[in-house]
């Protein structure tokens, strides 16, 4: 039998000329060739991957988002309202880009800034929200960010964050979700910006203009500035969906300032009278952020402004017991694997959300709360093979949190 001439059926180069020449049945194929036919194979499925995301994003009506969202979130209808249609118009907007339905009008991106309470639920809605459309999705706090040439995280890191969400797949990457949280702590100090030097924050919100708006920014893609030999990835960042989230303490004054300072002189109007002073959030506008420092720019870039609600005793206890994921439900699920039915008698819960509410953390003391609960009964049960039917009650939970001193869970 004729012997085949021992090069490169793909490239042609001779073996002498290759690092390595793999052989096939009636054909070879060198290593530089196996790794670029790896990279083309890696890249279409990529974006074939990329293709059905798309489809799928279009599918969801804002009502259709928001049920889903409700197995998740409890409460917070205003903002997951507010939520929903901006990203349902977002991807749309998308869709209306690719598809070319009318050239005339673009849709401007609308960027989200969600103000709420600490663990009131903000990480929470947009990590559901993406999921739901599944897009990548990554969390970057603010207040690691610094201006350029300082030390800890330049602006750019966030989307080498969303690019890792993506699986590097730059095309998923550029229609992800990005979440800022904590944006409230880069505010300049005073709402004048000419006041001393106070520009710490500021910089890092101008930083965050060239994000939010839109532009092409050169990304390290593995390990930061580390490794300054790998190729910058070019991430657009016009169709990334911006939410932003903070607590903005102490807002509410200001607020109140300015619904004062309007209603006077328009006397007895209705509106006043209704003002619900529990939750002076709910009338936020963007006027407001500025009095709290975020300068103009960044405000006009995020132009959906919401509010979430404080978390009162009733919502932090469906939050125990109703969602999909709820933590009562992964305690049961928990022990069910060791064969115990776990039951918790309803004081147990009233006591866990009366605790919650001590620390101020909203929903986000719940879980250590929980965990200060069960741990004795989750290193305990599972090697005793006689308890089939375990019930917390009030006083075991009591005792359990007593012994622990959960202190240093208070909001400061
Ligand atoms: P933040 O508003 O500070 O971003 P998170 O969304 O991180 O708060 O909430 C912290 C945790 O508390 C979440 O992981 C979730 O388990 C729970 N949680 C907070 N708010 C809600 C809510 N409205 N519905 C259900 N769970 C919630």
């Amino acid at each position: 039998m004729e012997r085949i001439k021992e090069k490169c059926s793909f490239c042609g180069r001779s073996k002498k000329e290759t690092a390595i020449l793999i052989a096939g049945i009636d054909a070879f194929i060198c290593d530089v060739c196996v790794t670029q036919a790896y990279q083309i194979v890696t890249e279409e499925l990529a974006e074939r991957k990329g293709g059905t995301v798309k489809q799928e994003l279009n599918l969801l009506k804002p009502s259709e988002i928001k049920l889903h969202l409700d197995e998740y979130v409890i409460g917070q209808d205003e903002a997951k309202k507010v939520l929903c249609v901006a990203v349902y118009n977002h991807y749309k907007r998308l869709s209306q880009k690719n598809f070319k339905i009318d050239e005339d009008t673009e849709i401007e991106k609308s960027n989200i800034i969600l103000v709420g309470e600490t663990g009131t639920g903000k990480t929470l809605l947009a990590r559901t929200i993406s999921r739901i459309l599944n897009v990548p999705f990554c969390i970057a706090d603010a207040t690691v960010l610094t201006e350029a040439g300082y030390v800890g995280e330049d602006v750019e890191s966030i989307l080498a964050r969303l690019l890792q969400a993506a699986d590097y797949n730059v095309e998923a990457a550029q229609r992800g979700i990005v979440f800022i949280d904590e944006v409230d702590k880069i505010a300049r100090k005073s709402d004048n910006p000419s006041i001393t030097r106070d520009v710490s924050g500021e910089g890092v919100q101008q930083g965050l203009l060239k994000l939010l708006e839109g532009s092409v920014v050169n990304v390290p893609p593995q390990g930061g500035r580390k490794h300054p030999e790998q190729k910058m990835v070019a991430i657009d960042t016009r169709n990334i969906l911006f939410i932003c989230g903070g607590a903005f303490d102490g807002i509410d004054k200001k607020i109140a300032r300015r619904i004062q300072s309007q209603t006077i002189g328009y006397t007895t109007s209705k509106e006043t009278e209704v003002i619900d002073k529990e939750n002076l959030l709910k009338y936020i506008n963007p006027q407001d952020l500025k009095s709290f420092g975020l300068i103009p720019e960044l405000i006009g870039r995020l132009p959906v402004l919401t509010h979430l609600d404080p978390l009162d005793a009733d919502a932090l206890k469906r939050i125990l017991t109703e969602p999909k994921n709820a933590l009562i439900k992964q305690y049961k699920k928990l022990f069910s694997i060791d064969n115990v039915d776990i039951e918790f008698d309803e004081a147990v819960l009233d006591f866990i959300v009366e605790r919650a509410n001590e620390f101020k953390l909203g929903a986000r003391g719940l879980r250590s709360i929980c965990e200060g609960i069960m741990t004795d009964l989750m290193f305990d049960l599972p090697s005793d093979p006689s308890v089939k039917k375990y019930k917390v009650t009030f006083e075991y939970a009591k005792a359990r949190l007593d012994k622990l001193k959960l202190n240093h869970l208070k909001a400061a």
